[in-house]
């Protein structure tokens, strides 16, 4: 059963009562997964209202500066920000609550603000399936805008870009116009591409650092024909180029709108995730069955020593699960 109070706590914009969904929407314990599904489904109409706006960009690149200070802007134009993060390898235990705390001082203190770190442990499809449940809280709660950060390494740009409905990859100057190291794919993921710390002794060396990336986005194929990735200069020292950057994610919004594609990509990204959770539950499932469990330790071994191939293999242990 929903927790009907909870519900209407939630609905009602209370950070406390969304704050204790989404935990529940993170527990592994079965009973509050059962009451989180519920209370979803209960908030699906509510949900949906936001810009969800996907953050990436290398450890030290001002990712937690640059939300702080864009957060603290949108909500002085009038707007309700939730940010949320996409980190598998956090650990819940220690200073990780604190620690994003702390990274976003002012914004976790303001009003129309709720920050919510990484979901804790596990894979990265459990991490990323969770938080994007807590993007429909958020919603349901009137978050108007929801921020959703990666850490910048490993595969969880894909995971956060699948939830996103604009991706913006932020970088920084003087590291050389070889996008930094970053990895093409993630470049060809970015919606919108920022130079952060356009300021100071850093101006001039931004300044040259948009036009290389400009020069070196070129020679990519835009992964629309309708949006070619702007990049900008901005500061989240300074606040120089925010109002920039947001026009620009409305400008987006409104050329994917137009185009039909903005509802399109939702959509998809709702189905992606309807059959990640069945290929889940279907895979636990299967690697609980007694029949199973009594082929798989050799079924492994013959993979591992190359006796039987992966394909093989996989085809014994489904027959043995429907058998
Ligand atoms: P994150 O690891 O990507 O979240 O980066 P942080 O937000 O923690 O910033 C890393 C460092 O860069 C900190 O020392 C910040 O003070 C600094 N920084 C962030 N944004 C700016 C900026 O716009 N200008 C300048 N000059 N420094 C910045």
């Amino acid at each position: 059963m929903p927790d009907l109070p909870l519900l209407d706590e939630v609905l009602a914009g209370r950070r406390r009562a969304l704050a204790r969904l989404i935990t529940l929407i993170e527990s592994s314990r079965p009973d509050h997964r059962t009451q989180a599904e519920a209370m979803l489904d209960q908030l699906s109409p509510h949900t949906g209202g936001a810009i969800r706006v996907g953050i990436s960009g290398v450890p030290g690149v001002g990712k937690s500066s640059f939300i702080e200070s864009i957060g603290l802007y949108l909500i002085e134009q009038g707007h309700k920000v939730a940010v949320l993060a996409v980190d598998p390898s956090s650990r819940r235990t220690g200073g990780s609550i604190l620690g994003d705390k702390t990274r976003m001082e002012h914004l976790a203190r303001n009003e129309g603000a709720f920050i919510r770190p990484s979901p804790s442990g596990g894979t990265l499809g459990g991490v990323a399936r969770r938080t994007a449940e807590s993007i429909l809280a958020v919603e349901a709660a009137g978050y108007d805008v929801v921020i959703i950060e990666t850490v910048g390494v490993g595969q969880s740009e894909t995971a956060v870009a699948d939830m996103s409905d604009v991706f913006l990859l932020l970088l920084q100057p003087g590291a050389g116009d070889d996008l930094q190291g970053i990895k093409k794919g993630i470049v060809e993921l970015a919606d919108l591409i920022v130079v952060n710390k356009a300021d100071g002794d850093l101006a001039n060396a931004a300044t040259r650092a948009v036009a290389d990336y400009r020069a070196a986005l070129h020679l990519l194929r835009p992964a629309s024909k309708h949006w070619s990735p702007p990049v900008l200069a901005a500061s989240a020292a300074t606040g120089m180029g925010l109002p920039e950057v947001w026009q620009k994610i409305g400008a987006y919004a409104e050329t994917m709108k137009r185009e039909g594609l903005w509802q399109t990509r939702r959509e998809e990204q709702a189905v992606g995730r309807l059959w990640a959770e069945v290929t889940d539950a279907l895979v636990s499932d299967l690697k609980a069955a007694p029949k199973v469990g009594a082929e798989l330790p050799g079924l492994l071994g013959d993979v591992r020593s190359g006796r039987l191939s992966p394909t093989g293999a996989a085809r014994r242990l489904i027959a043995a699960f429907r058998g």
